[in-house]
Order: structure tokens, then C-alpha cells, then sequence
């Protein structure tokens, strides 16, 4: 699939984009493909399922050998917890690295598993640091595993992954990695970055459709698993054992989800892999946030911790400015938004992934701006409260 707007497949008329982190606006052949009904012991479907799994090992590179690729029915939530429950032993303890709401869900996940954790807790959107990790696995004996949020998708913040699994590694701890919104189109160099396992779902950057997520993990940390998880269905070895043996599923696959993911992988791979996704949507953030900068919004988030995943505007000041008549105002012009997860001021964040390019983010600013002169809105400019809250993310 080319980049190029005539190429880009837009939405049916009257159907919006989808501006937001997963579900997301995907692509008419990806779509298409559920048209048809597959068995799941079938050969077709085995096969597909073979091929998925190879197709995402592949885009690991040089190190996919050690690696093995796990699909697991559910929204990504299931593979997490299928992660964190299937490789931390009952007796293991995880240092939690949150700053956001997905990072709090992991320790939320790690509470109802019952296994033990340590909670750093950064607030919305401070990025966690090496040398915090450190000092804290160096008092902290009982650690055995450090979860890292790739992309915290709350605040749109690509975390310092690298940093903080180096420190993990540096100090013999184990590494899970959620990299949820970010796997597919940001590098996660398994040469660098040795994880155990990470996670991600067929609805992000990859834009499937929702139904399953995978892991993919080191295969003797696969095969070490075995007998770890707390649950029946969200077990990876015995998931993985039975793939292995008969190709199947253990449980009923999504196999019309299966079927679109194959054409998601196929477009994925044409655009140029990791790298051609990753510079399609920096080239989205990139209009996006000069655009809304040019109109007066404010960023969150300084330019280095923007993620071309998704970025968090704060709401302006005027008091003629209303989200919800914002969001619906939007909605009309054909893009839906997504309301902001900051607990101090008030923000929203629209997201750049998806079967969406630069042109039409060009036109979401060009909504954005006729939305605040339908609303009276004078200027975009933030409370002062809001780049307060931002300087301390400078210091
Ligand atoms: C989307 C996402 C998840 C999973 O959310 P689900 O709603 O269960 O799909 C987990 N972590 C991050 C960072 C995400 O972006």
C-alpha cells in the first residue's frame, strides 16, 4: 500500500475516521477479507495461522530465532495478563514502571493474579528513568522481572524503553515489554533490548481488527513457563504447546479476524515494514501537531516524548470551548477524537495510526479550526495550570 492519499483507502461515505488508538479506521481489503468462513482444525486455517505466526517473527529481524510468536484470543488486556501470568513464577515479584493508565492496569492485572509487584507510579506522563530502576532492583532483592509500557497510549508517550531494560539487564532482571500501541511501527530491537516477552494486539499498529492479540517471547523462557499461569485460557506455553502439536488453537479462534489480520500483515509489508509504517505515521504526528500548534493548541508533551502513536492536546482556556460539543463538531466533519486520561487539566488526544495519512490529518486541523470559530472560541491557548503541569515534565 502506498502512502499517497489516492491510494489511501478512506472510509465509506459517512463513516468517520477513527482518530483514536485501536480500534482503528482499517482498510477496505482488510474488511473484505472476514467475507468468508474458515474452519478452525481446517488445513486453510491452520496454515493461516502458521503463516501469521511466521510473518510477525519476521519483523523482529536478525534475533527471531530465539523467538517465538503466541497468539491469544482477547483484547490486548488478555495478553497481558496472559504475559504476566504465564512468565513471572508464582514466587517472582515484578517492578511495574507506570505513568499512565495502561501501567496501572498491569498492576491492577498483577493484584488479581495474586503474584507480587512493585508499583513505580510516575502520574500521567512523567517517562520512568534508568537510574530510578536501578536504585530500586538494587533494594529490592525479590524482583525478578521489570515491565516496561512501550508507548503509554493514555498520555501518547513513547517511554525510554532501551534505558530502562538496560538497567533491568544491568542488574539480572528480566524484562516484559507491552508494546501494545507501539509494536509495528516503532523498532523494539531484540539485539538491544533482550526481552522476555512482549505484547501487542491485531488492532493497533498493524490495523487489523480487534479479536486477539499475540506474544511473542524468547522460546526457552516459553518453554520454562510451563505450569506458571494462574488460568486455564490465558496459559502461552499450553497455548503454545498445542500450536506446536497440531497447529490448532485451543479454544475457538477468531478466524475471520485471522483472515483480515493475513491482509493487514500483506499491506504492512508493502508499505515497507517497521519502517515504512513508523515514517508514515511520524509524518502524521508531524502535520498534526504543527498544524494544531499553528491554530494555537499546546502538546502535552514536549517534542521528545511524542510518539507518532498518539498525541494529547490540552483543552484551551476560553470558557466558550466545550469538549463534548468539540467532539461531536468533529465528529460531523468526519473524525472521531478521543477524550484525554490526564487527571490534573483537561485534554484530549487524537491518534495517528490507522489507514490514515498526512492529507488527512491536514483536514482534521482544518475541522479542528472551524470547530472553535463555530464554538466562539477566541484562541486555543491552554490555562496556565496546564503548562505548569508541563514544565515539571522539563525539570
Ligand atoms: C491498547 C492497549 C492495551 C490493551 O487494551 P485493550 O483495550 O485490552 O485492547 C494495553 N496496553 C497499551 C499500552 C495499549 O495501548
Amino acid at each position: 500500500m502506498g502512502t499517497d492519499t489516492a491510494k489511501m483507502n478512506s472510509p465509506k461515505l459517512g463513516e468517520p475516521y477513527l482518530l483514536t488508538p485501536g480500534p482503528l479506521t482499517t482498510s477496505y481489503e482488510v474488511k473484505e477479507a472476514m467475507l468468508r468462513d474458515w474452519g478452525s482444525w481446517d488445513d486453510d486455517f491452520r496454515a493461516m495461522t502458521r503463516k501469521m505466526r511466521s510473518q510477525l517473527l519476521a519483523l523482529l529481524g536478525e534475533e527471531r530465532a530465539e523467538y517465538d510468536c503466541v497468539p491469544i484470543q482477547g483484547s490486548g488486556s488478555y495478553c497481558v495478563e496472559a504475559m504476566l501470568g504465564s512468565f513471572v513464577p508464582k514466587d517472582g515479584k515484578v517492578l511495574v514502571l507506570a505513568n499512565g493508565a495502561y501501567g496501572l492496569r498491569a498492576a491492577q492485572t498483577m493484584e488479581c493474579i495474586g503474584r507480587d509487584f512493585h508499583l513505580i507510579n510516575k502520574g500521567d506522563y512523567l517517562p520512568p528513568r534508568g537510574d530510578e530502576v536501578t536504585a530500586i532492583l538494587e533494594q529490592d532483592q525479590d524482583i525478578t522481572h521489570v515491565l516496561i509500557i512501550h508507548c503509554e497510549t493514555s498520555s501518547g508517550i513513547l517511554n525510554p524503553v532501551e534505558e530502562l531494560a538496560g538497567a533491568a539487564h544491568a542488574a539480572g532482571r528480566k524484562v516484559l515489554v507491552d508494546s501494545m500501541s507501539a509494536f509495528g511501527a516503532v523498532p523494539l530491537d531484540a539485539s538491544r533490548v533482550k526481552y522476555t516477552a512482549m505484547v501487542s494486539s491485531a488492532n493497533k499498529c498493524i490495523e487489523g481488527v480487534p479479536g486477539f492479540g499475540f506474544v511473542i517471547a524468547r522460546k526457552d523462557e516459553i518453554e520454562a513457563a510451563k505450569a506458571n499461569s494462574h488460568s486455564l485460557s490465558l496459559d502461552v506455553h499450553a497455548q503454545w504447546a498445542t500450536m506446536e502439536k497440531t497447529g490448532q488453537w485451543r479454544f475457538t479462534p477468531p478466524t475471520h479476524v485471522v483472515a483480515a489480520f493475513l491482509k493487514a500483515l500483506d499491506a504492512h509489508h508493502e508499505e515497507g515494514g517497521v519502517a515504512g509504517r513508523g515514517a508514515r505515521y511520524t509524518r502524521n504526528r508531524d502535520v498534526l501537531v504543527e498544524g494544531m500548534r499553528g491554530i494555537g493548541f499546546e502538546t502535552l508533551l514536549a517534542d521528545r516524548w511524542l510518539s507518532p502513536i498518539i498525541v494529547t492536546f490540552f483543552c484551551p482556556a476560553d470558557p466558550k470551548f466545550e469538549f463534548s460539543r468539540f467532539y461531536e463538531s468533529m465528529k460531523d466533519k468526519g473524525f472521531i477524537i478521543y477524550p484525554g486520561k490526564l487527571t490534573v487539566v483537561d485534554s484530549f488526544r487524537v491518534g495517528c495510526i490507522g489507514q490514515m495519512d498526512e492529507d488527512v490529518m491536514r483536514q482534521v486541523v482544518t475541522a479542528a479550526n472551524q470547530t472553535l470559530d463555530e464554538m466562539g472560541v477566541a484562541t486555543a491557548a491552554p490555562p496556565q495550570a496546564a503548562l505548569d503541569e508541563r514544565k515539571k515534565l522539563a525539570a
